[in-house]
């Protein structure tokens, strides 16, 4: 690709856009790099438009104004600018050239977003698999640079504001709910409070039109309404404060709309009852400034006890730093009041990128908190002590603060009891909690910590773990999960070592020792053919899904199964199986999940014959045990077999030349069935004759290969 470098009309306007949003702080090498972005971008989405009818580079631009506006650094506003043209250019580029053009830095940012684009986190009901091995990809894609999340928060932003051009319902429905249940919840936890407020306003018109419009024509008769009053406490408080010598910018604050139905909702609230409704906030210039403005505010009008927060002392988790406090007016009507200076103020609508804003104050151990906090998810997520779900209730929970008896300050969901603050300092302490005390006195087990509380936990050594009914005292979703699973692994320890009693009455019998018996070749093949460990074969004897028979089978002490199968065999049938040792049967290839020479597989036997099927195929989950037998290919198996591939393609038009590069390859396709996804790509599903696992793998390995292929995985079908 060639890059343009005559300078167009358009180029130096958007570039002349940026300066005005950056109020004129562009370097000429900056500007430089900008042009040289806007032209590579240009090309890259050339003769393409958006559902507007829009050329498509105005996404893009609109993407860098976004967070030029936000203040970021100039390579991200360049990232912002190319960030799709990896993914939507045709495989015009590639992030090997854009690496040559831009260098590494922003290649790795595009690399990011590409990564997290391609990514459909499955939202709502559904496999709960997907969802945290999605989110894992995600979080694992930002974790590797905080930008990539401001690039594709902002590009978020862009399409959200533009999602009533999307025609697809389903589609629009999709994109409105991923938003609410990942995108609005990282943006609150980075403490980025405009882009959060706005993603969820957009979100909440997609999803509840009729509610949207309604709560908005609600409040804004409740604004008109409440205008003079509002003015008036605006002014008493400026004038007061001018009379004390402080210097502030005093301004009333509305709640966004989604924020106040969810209240609503949550609270089975109408919009009367909500006090908070406004707030009047005050912008002073220090931290100083902040305490005396606090006690003007107070000799102003009564603080309403148990309402004053120090979120300066301690700041919540995302970072928000102000005082709040609610008073009554003279009017006797309860009114919030919030105080911060410049920098707070910053930090509370910008979060994590007030740090980009105040450039010479770059907090370096903020961002590496911020980081730490991502791998930390994405651990808990893959060890499966976090899923989605509980995952947006954790970034959503509001929190309370505590300290440890060193001083530590430790943040919790609000409503958590001392079993929370004990599993968050260690799991042991935790499984070892013996009791608490708040603020040096002795507490019950469900007291629900308050701001500013000083907790002990008091651990015994010797207890032999956690108590079930704990999971009703926790509040936070991983407290839970961390309960369940030490129940669940003692339940697998108890059935083992109950497996092993019962194959100990065995070894009797067979007149070998436990171990002996567990490593007998018979057993072993059995294991094999079904995916078990030797635990997960230890548990399944003591629950008694594997009876004692059926191991003295397996084990080739008792031969009834052998006899079942015996009846199967034929004289002419090609050998394709090996089951109990016999060849030469008489079966059929299941067509749920099509296996091939190479696959794990099992016998299954009903009135009608013997059936192949894979190991783990779900049409045989419930089978009685009774019936299914285990089996291998023979080894002189020949033919060739059906199979199903399901692949995932930018364009349906694709699909065609992907045909031809499978045939190619000497493996005959025959049939295809297409399906459009409502995010907007196309799903096929192939059916193919191969000879084994090996060349279905090959075939599938080169699919992988393809620039037009997204993802392609084998399935039942
Ligand atoms: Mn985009």
């Amino acid at each position: 690709m060639k890059i343009d470098t005559s300078i167009s009309e358009e180029a130096s306007r958007f570039v002349r856009d940026i300066e005005g949003i950056l109020k004129g702080k562009l370097s000429p090498e900056n500007r430089e790099l900008i042009l040289k972005a806007y032209s590579f971008a240009e090309i890259a989405h050339e003769g393409d438009y958006r559902l507007s009818g829009e050329p498509f580079i105005e996404h893009p631009k609109e993407v860098a104004r976004i967070l030029a506006r936000l203040g970021v650094d100039i390579p991200s506003i360049v990232a912002g600018l190319l960030h799709d043209t990896v993914e939507d250019s045709h495989g015009k580029v590639t992030l090997e050239m854009i690496e040559e053009n831009f260098g590494k830095e922003i290649a790795r940012i595009v690399d990011g977003v590409t990564k997290v684009s391609r990514i459909n986190a499955p939202v709502g009901e559904g496999r709960v698999k997907d969802k945290i091995e999605t989110i894992q990809k995600m979080l694992f894609a930002m974790a590797e640079d905080i930008r990539v999340i401001f690039v594709k928060l902002a590009d978020r932003l862009h399409n959200m504001r533009t999602l009533e051009h999307v025609r697809d319902e389903e589609k629009r429905l999709y994109k409105a709910r991923e938003t609410l249940e990942i995108y609005a919840p990282i943006a609150h936890k980075l403490g980025i409070h405009t882009i959060k407020a706005e993603l969820e306003d957009l979100a909440f018109k997609i999803l509840h039109r009729e509610e949207y419009y309604k709560m908005k024509a609600l409040i804004a008769e409740k604004k008109k309404e409440r205008e003079a009053r509002t003015s008036e406490y605006i002014s008493m408080l400026q004038t007061a404060l001018a009379k004390h010598g402080v210097k502030a910018k005093v301004e009333g604050r509305y709640k966004h709309y989604y924020s106040i139905w969810r209240k609503m909702q949550e609270k089975k609230k109408s919009l009367d009852e909500i006090y908070d409704l406004i707030a009047i906030r005050a912008i002073v210039e220090d931290v100083r400034a902040c305490y005396t403005a606090l006690g003007v505010v107070h000799s102003l009008w009564k603080p309403l006890p148990g309402r004053f927060k120090d979120y300066i002392a301690a700041p919540k988790s995302n970072g928000y730093r102000s005082l709040h406090t609610t008073v009554i007016t003279h009017y006797g009507e309860p009114l919030e009041v919030q105080i911060r200076d410049e920098k707070m103020h910053q930090e509370a609508e910008y979060g994590l990128i007030a740090h980009w804003i105040y450039k010479e104050r770059i907090d370096v151990s903020t961002m590496q908190k911020w980081i730490t906090m991502l791998l930390e998810w994405k651990r808990e997520v893959s060890e499966g002590l976090l899923g989605v779900g509980d995952l947006k209730r954790e970034l959503e929970l509001d929190e309370v603060f505590v300290f440890t008896p060193k001083g530590e300050i430790k943040h919790l969901p609000k409503g958590s009891t001392p079993i929370d603050f004990a599993y968050s300092i260690h799991t042991e302490v935790g499984h070892h909690f013996a009791g608490a005390k708040v603020n040096g006195r002795m507490v019950p087990i469900d007291y629900e910590l308050q701001n500013g509380d000083v907790v002990e936990i008091i651990v015994n050594r010797s207890s032999k773990g956690p108590s079930l009914d704990w999971i009703r005292y926790a509040k936070s979703p991983r407290t839970k999960a961390k309960i369940r699973k030490f129940f669940k692994e003692r339940y697998v320890e108890e059935m083992a070592e109950k497996g092993k009693e019962i194959l100990r009455g065995i070894s009797r019998r067979v007149g070998k020792g436990v171990e002996e018996i567990l490593e007998d070749e018979k057993l072993r093949l059995y294991m094999e053919t079904q995916a078990f460990t030797e635990k997960e074969l230890l548990v399944r004897i003591g629950e008694g899904s594997l009876s004692k028979e059926r191991i003295l089978e397996i084990l080739g002490v008792i031969e009834k199964r052998k006899k079942r199968i015996q009846k199967f065999k034929k004289k002419k049938t090609s050998p394709l199986v090996i089951i109990e040792g016999l060849t030469g049967l008489d079966v059929h290839i299941a067509k749920c999940c099509r296996p091939v020479p190479g696959d794990r597989i099992v016998a299954v036997v009903s009135r009608r014959g013997l059936t192949i099927h894979r190991v783990g195929c779900k049409n045989i989950k419930n089978v009685d045990q009774d019936k299914v037998f285990y089996a291998q290919w023979a080894p002189d198996v020949t033919g060739e077999f059906l199979t199903s591939v399901l692949i995932e393609v930018e364009r349906k038009s694709d699909i065609g030349s992907i045909i031809e590069q499978i045939e190619s390859g000497s493996v005959r396709v025959e049939k295809v069935e297409m399906k459009e996804t409502p995010w907007g790509t196309s799903r096929a599903i192939l059916s193919t004759r191969v000879k084994d696992i090996d060349q279905l793998n090959s075939v599938i390995s080169e699919l992988k290969k393809s620039k037009k292929v997204i993802s392609v995985e084998r399935v039942m079908t």
